[in-house]
C-alpha cells in the first residue's frame, strides 16, 4: 500500500525506541540500569486515582465537550491566574490527549507551508516532526552549554527572518533542564513582540525545578506578549500521570477556537475520567509533588556530582526537569576495545552493550557531543548505572 508524502519523512521517536529497546533486554533478563526514562518513576498520588474511581462511579463515562469539561477547565484557569499571573477565559483553554496532542493541535492551527518556525537546539524530539507536518521548516539554532543551552538575543536576531511565523520555547527544558530567567525571557520578549513572532511555550516542567529557581512564563510578562502566545502545560510530569494523556493551552480566543475545531474532528475530547482525575490533581493536595521534586533534587545532585567525577565529562547544572544532558565531546575520535567512538550515539550503543546502560544520545534532540541522562529511577539504580558508566568511560583509550 502506497504511503502519503506527510508521514514517509516522519522519523520514530527514539527516545521511546532506545526505552523500548532497553525494556526489550530487562524482559529477556538482562540487568538493564534504564537512564532512557522520559517520565516519572512515581506512581499517580492516591487522591487522584480516587477522583477517578468516583467520576467512573458516577457515571462521568460520556463524551464531554471537546475542549474539556467546565469542571477542568475552571480548574485550569485558576491554575494560570495563581500560578502564573495570567488571566484567562475557559474560552480559551483547550484540554487535549497530553501535552503533546495540544502541541500538535497549535502547530496544526497556526502553520502553513513554508513558514519558518525557530526552534533553539537542544530540543525535545517531537517539535521537529511536528514541523515537518505542518509543511514548515524548523530553523534550528544551536545554543551553547556555556550559555546553560539558553537562547541568546544576539542568536535569536541572527535568524529571524520576514518567513518567521514562530518560535517554541521549552522551560525548564527536556532535554538539558535548563531554566531561563524573568530577564533572559524578558529580553527575547522583546525582540519577538517587536517582530510579532508567535510563541509557543511548553511549560510542562514548570513544577519540577530545584535551587529556588523560579519558573516565569513568557506570556506573564507583558499583555503583547499574552496576545503572541500559546502556552502548554500538563499533568503528566508534575502529577506522574503520563498514562492518563491530559495536556492543555492556553490561547487567545480565536486559536483556542481553532485549536478545538480541529481536534473536534480527529479525537473529540480526552478521557472523561481522566479530565476529572486532573481537576483533583490541579486543586487538591500539592504534598506528592513536593516529595517528589525533593527526591529528583537529590538524585540530580548525586548524578551530577558523579559524572562530574569521571574524567572527561562536562556538564551544566541543569535547574529543573529530571535530565542531565553532560557532553561526552572529549570521548568522540577515541576507542572502546577496538570500537571506535564516532560520536555521542556510538558510545550511547557502546554503553548499552557493554556496561548494560540506557542513555538517549544526544542526536535525537540536535546534538550528537551529549547524552541524556534521566533520573527519573530509583537512587540504587542510579549508584549502579554511575559506577557502571564510569567504569567504561575510564577505560576508553
Ligand atoms: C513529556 C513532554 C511533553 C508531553 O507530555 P504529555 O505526556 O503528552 O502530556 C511535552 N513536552 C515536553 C518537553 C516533554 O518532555
Amino acid at each position: 500500500m502506497k504511503l502519503a508524502a506527510r508521514v514517509k519523512n516522519i522519523s520514530p521517536s527514539p527516545t521511546l525506541s532506545i526505552d523500548a529497546q532497553a525494556k526489550k533486554m530487562i524482559a529477556a533478563g538482562v540487568h538493564v540500569i534504564n537512564f532512557g526514562a522520559g517520565e516519572p518513576d512515581f506512581d499517580t498520588p492516591e487522591h487522584i486515582k480516587q477522583a477517578a474511581i468516583e467520576a467512573l462511579q458516577k457515571g462521568a463515562t460520556k463524551y464531554t465537550p471537546v475542549g474539556g469539561t467546565p469542571a477542568l477547565k475552571e480548574a485550569i484557569v485558576k491554575k494560570f491566574k495563581e500560578d502564573n499571573g495570567l488571566v484567562y477565559e475557559p474560552e480559551q483553554i483547550v484540554v487535549s490527549c497530553g501535552a503533546k496532542h495540544s502541541l500538535y493541535n497549535a502547530i496544526q492551527a497556526l502553520c502553513d507551508e513554508g513558514d519558518e518556525i525557530i526552534l533553539p537546539a537542544p530540543y525535545w524530539v517531537s517539535y521537529l516532526e511536528q514541523i515537518k507536518l505542518a509543511k514548515s521548516r524548523a530553523v534550528i539554532v544551536q545554543t551553547r552549554a556555556e550559555n546553560g543551552f539558553k537562547l541568546t538575543v544576539e542568536e535569536l536576531e541572527s535568524v529571524v527572518s520576514p518567513r518567521t511565523r514562530m518560535i517554541i520555547l521549552n522551560s525548564p527544558s527536556n532535554p538539558t533542564g535548563s531554566v531561563y530567567t524573568r530577564e533572559e525571557l524578558a529580553a527575547l520578549g522583546e525582540v519577538l513582540l517587536k517582530m510579532r513572532i508567535t510563541i509557543i511555550s511548553d511549560e510542562i516542567y514548570e513544577k519540577l525545578i530545584y535551587d529556588g529557581l523560579e519558573h516565569v512564563s513568557i506570556a506573564s510578562l507583558d499583555p503583547g506578549l499574552k496576545e503572541l502566545t500559546v502556552v502548554i502545560n500538563g499533568v503528566s510530569k508534575s502529577y506522574a500521570m503520563t498514562g492518563w494523556r491530559i495536556g492543555y493551552a492556553a490561547a487567545p480566543t480565536p486559536v483556542a477556537r481553532a485549536m478545538t475545531d480541529l481536534q473536534s474532528h480527529s479525537t473529540s475530547n480526552p478521557t472523561s475520567v481522566a479530565q476529572a482525575a486532573s481537576v483533583a490533581a490541579l486543586t487538591g493536595t500539592q504534598e506528592p509533588l513536593k516529595q517528589m521534586v525533593a527526591e529528583f533534587k537529590r538524585r540530580r545532585d548525586y548524578m551530577l556530582e558523579r559524572l562530574l567525577g569521571i574524567p572527561g565529562i562536562s556538564c551544566h547544572r541543569p535547574g529543573g526537569a529530571f535530565y542531565l544532558f553532560p557532553s561526552v565531546e572529549k570521548f568522540i575520535g577515541r576507542a572502546y576495545r577496538g570500537k571506535r567512538i564516532g560520536g555521542a550515539a556510538d558510545l550511547a550503543a557502546i554503553l548499552l552493550e557493554e556496561a548494560k546502560v540506557a542513555v538517549v544520545p544526544g542526536v535525537a534532540f540536535g546534538d550528537d557531543t551529549c547524552f541524556r541522562l534521566s533520573y527519573a529511577t530509583s537512587m540504587e539504580n542510579i549508584k549502579e548505572g554511575c559506577d557502571r558508566i564510569e567504569e567504561v568511560l575510564t577505560s576508553v583509550e
